[in-house]
């Protein structure tokens, strides 16, 4: 990159964080920002985008198009702040003693801001291998945009060798986490006069069917002792208390600690949810979001962050991130970001600026490392 165009972490953050990219708006105006800025660079850009073509993912690479590519991961979209108690305007960066307030300085416009200051500072013509930088749209509402952002990645470049998701981890490096599959089932009745129930088929009770079969099912009991977890969050259903209900919602989420054992808890409940058992009462599933788990990091992601002085793992992280997606397209992956994830999608969200400058740390060591 050209001297002096060095761009200071705290003004990049400041500018992301005043792009109001909550996941039900559009994400283009911050795609075509940061680009403008990485533009001196000279660098590849490739952008892939939703459906309607309102959203993009934003891929772009730096140093020559070989083999040991490195990807610093992220995504654009950031929570909504209706109903949280703000003491500040959310969508601007505001300093308070060594950290900065706003939605999305922790998760993960933080992350983003770090590897842009050090990437403009750089001398990026002495890459020998690639380093990469893509972010993604919608990650919060059940990473939707990832799968076409890898897509784009794997169709245009070399396959890369490790990827850095920067969720925050407070710079240690998460090794593995669940995955995290949400649906939501509609059961479907019969609707009668609770007179005569007999006449009508009860949705809500086949709903209260599913949930016990969750409860009691001795296979899920033994998954949940290796760490499965799962959740029936919200129920829907009926219209008066004397009438047979004819439907039911039901929106459940299950979190797998590896694939195998995502497939095994997926094709157990397709068999109990399986139409044949009872053609009145279950009607169908949607998958709300299906985020596959970090099963374990790959020994290439854990020794390139020991390399660059960061070695302080943690085995598993108790959230979730896009981490296995990219471990599904055999790019070892590994988590670590600025920021606290107890600050994220709270009111006052925050950054500790220390955490920031660890971060570009770590990617000014990056691009050293994929320059020798
Ligand atoms: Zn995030």
């Amino acid at each position: 990159m050209s001297p002096g165009i060095a761009l200071d972490i705290v003004s990049i953050l400041e500018q992301l964080v005043a792009h109001e990219t909550i996941s039900d708006r559009s994400n283009l105006h911050i795609v075509d920002w940061i680009v403008e800025r990485l533009a001196p660079a000279g660098v590849r850009v490739s952008r892939s985008f939703n459906a309607d073509g309102s959203k993009a993912n934003l891929l772009v690479s730096f140093g020559p198009r070989c083999a040991g590519g490195v990807v610093l991961s992220g995504h654009t979209d950031v929570v909504p702040v209706a109903g949280q108690a703000w003491s500040t305007n959310p969508f601007t960066v505001s300093r308070v003693g060594d950290r900065l307030h706003g939605r999305g300085t922790c998760d993960m416009k933080g992350f983003v801001a770090a590897s842009m200051a050090a990437i403009s500072e750089a001398d990026l013509g002495k890459l020998k291998r690639p380093l990469h930088l893509a972010l993604s749209y919608d990650e919060e509402v059940g990473h939707l945009g990832v799968a076409g952002l890898i897509r784009d990645l794997l169709a245009t470049e070399e396959r890369p060798a490790v990827a850095i998701i920067g969720e925050p981890t407070e710079m240690k490096v998460g090794l593995s986490h669940r995955g995290f599959a949400g649906h939501k089932t509609t059961f479907l009745g019969k609707a009668a006069h609770s007179g005569d129930p007999s006449l009508g088929v009860n949705a809500i009770h086949a709903a209260a069917d599913f949930i016990q079969f969750l409860r009691n099912s001795p296979e899920i009991h033994e998954y949940q002792r290796d760490g499965l977890t799962y959740n029936v969050g919200a129920i829907k259903g009926g219209a008066a208390v004397n009438i047979v209900p004819s439907l039911c919602e039901l929106e459940w989420e299950f979190r797998a600690v590896n694939v195998s054992q995502a497939e095994c808890i997926r094709a157990l409940i397709r068999a109990y949810l399986s139409p044949a058992r009872d053609v009145y009462s279950i009607g169908h599933t949607d998958v709300l979001a299906d985020a596959p788990p970090l099963s374990e990091a790959g020994p290439d992601a854990i020794e390139l962050l020991a390399r660059l002085g960061f070695n302080d793992c943690v085995r598993q992280l108790s959230f979730c991130t896009e981490a296995g997606h990219f471990q599904a397209a055999g790019i070892a992956a590994v988590v670590c970001g600025p920021g606290s994830i107890q600050q994220a999608h709270q009111a006052d969200e925050w950054v500790a600026l220390e955490q920031l400058f660890r971060a570009k740390e770590m990617v000014q060591r990056l691009i050293e490392a994929q320059s020798a």
